[in-house]
């Protein structure tokens, strides 16, 4: 079976730990987090790409800062590694405000939340990553703390409980999602705006490799970078990560700078091809395209086939190959593209898709 690549590599990452064989995408150790947090865009002119969403985002933190008032809860979705956190903090730094960090599944009852909403201050910004893993009860505690800046504490048990209600300052609640899907209506609606986090642009994805080097002080060139950026499946986390495996390799067996052959050799040593596959991803096209006959076919006969986790494909494994062309999403279930088939170096049988659009962007 593939190497695996982790579901949750947020700030509080939260879902069982899951063995792991691979050295390219390792189990987020602390090591690996001070360094994507050392790697880390502070302010809106250092956060690369999503042009769209930035843009709005400085006239909403200027509005915010020249009206002073609280900017509004935003939610910001999209796969894993895109920079949801990232923005957070940046936000929370445009506005020269705190930001306090938690997730979906560390606020696991009520009284966790109202420690968390207690020590906020006056226009601090709270991050809830993974918030559609929120529980039920805890989510019906944090409306009337969105709407209203409140919240409802009972004091004492039995016929002696007491209702309190605890006034909180105006604060920006940034929740961050990796399945938009499973957020509940009401919570969703509470949100001023959802933003869609998209997968980055090779162009883009070149600049954060070299920023990132740069950051680094590892010497690259900009064929390097441009190798790097492409087999990064468009997730700057994963550029980050290459881009450190690269620099062993440059160190160990060239001058220390990363070339494009030096870059293309170690990747491939690391089993990331050429369109930044690494071997789940190649695992699941086989899967799909041998085992089912390049499909249509549901997302539990493949996780069941892979013995892999149907979240772990939704989340982190589909949505890329969904957005770069090798998978299509139909009423019966995924099929493998043209693409995918020859991706798998098979001829594509006349009735399969062609292929997504993304392809001339992305490689
Ligand atoms: P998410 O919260 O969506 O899982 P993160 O915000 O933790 O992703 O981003 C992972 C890493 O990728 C960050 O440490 C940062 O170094 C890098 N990164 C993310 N977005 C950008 C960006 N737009 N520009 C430069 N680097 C980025």
């Amino acid at each position: 079976m593939g190497r695996k690549r982790h579901l949750d590599d947020g700030p509080a990452a939260a879902m069982p730990a899951r063995a792991d064989d691979s050295e390219v995408v390792p189990t987020e150790s602390l090591g690996e987090r001070a360094y994507q947090v050392a790697l880390r865009p502070q302010c809106f002119e250092e956060y690369i790409g999503q042009r769209d969403l930035i843009d709005n985002l400085r006239v909403s933190v200027q509005a915010a800062k020249q009206g002073d008032w609280s900017l509004d809860h935003f939610l910001l979705a999209g796969p894993p590694g895109l920079g949801k956190t990232t923005l957070a903090h940046v936000i929370g730094n445009e506005l020269g405000v705190k930001v306090h960090v938690s997730s979906g599944p560390a606020i696991d009852h009520k009284g966790m939340l109202a420690s968390l909403l207690t020590s906020l201050g006056e226009g601090d910004v709270l991050f809830i990553d993974e918030i559609h893993r929120l529980q039920a009860v805890v989510e019906e505690n944090l409306y009337p703390a969105m709407e209203d800046f409140k919240f409802d504490l009972f004091i004492g048990d039995g016929p002696h409980a007491k209702a309190v209600t605890m006034k909180l300052p105006r604060f920006t609640l940034l929740g961050a999602t990796t399945r938009m899907g499973l957020l509940s209506a009401p919570l969703l609606d509470r949100f001023g705006f959802h933003w869609q986090l998209g997968y980055y642009e090779l162009d883009e994805m070149a600049a954060i490799v070299e920023r990132s080097a740069a950051l680094l002080r590892i010497g690259i060139d900009s064929a390097g970078a441009v190798e790097v950026a492409r087999r990064s499946r468009s997730t700057p986390r994963i550029a980050n990560r290459l881009l450190r495996r690269v620099r062993d390799f440059a160190a160990v067996e060239g001058d220390g700078t990363i070339t494009r052959a030096i870059a293309a050799s170690a990747l491939d040593r690391l089993r990331v091809d050429h369109a930044g596959l690494d071997a789940l991803d190649r695992s699941y096209l086989s899967v799909v395209v041998e085992r089912f006959d390049g499909g249509p076919v549901g997302v539990d006969a493949i996780a069941a086939s892979m013995s892999e986790e149907r979240g772990t494909l939704e989340e982190v494994v589909e949505p890329f190959l969904l957005q770069a062309g090798f998978v299509t999403r139909t009423p019966r279930g995924r099929m493998a593209t043209a693409t995918a088939f020859r991706h798998l170096g098979l001829r594509p049988p006349g009735r399969v898709p062609s292929g997504g659009s993304m392809q001339g962007k992305l490689f």
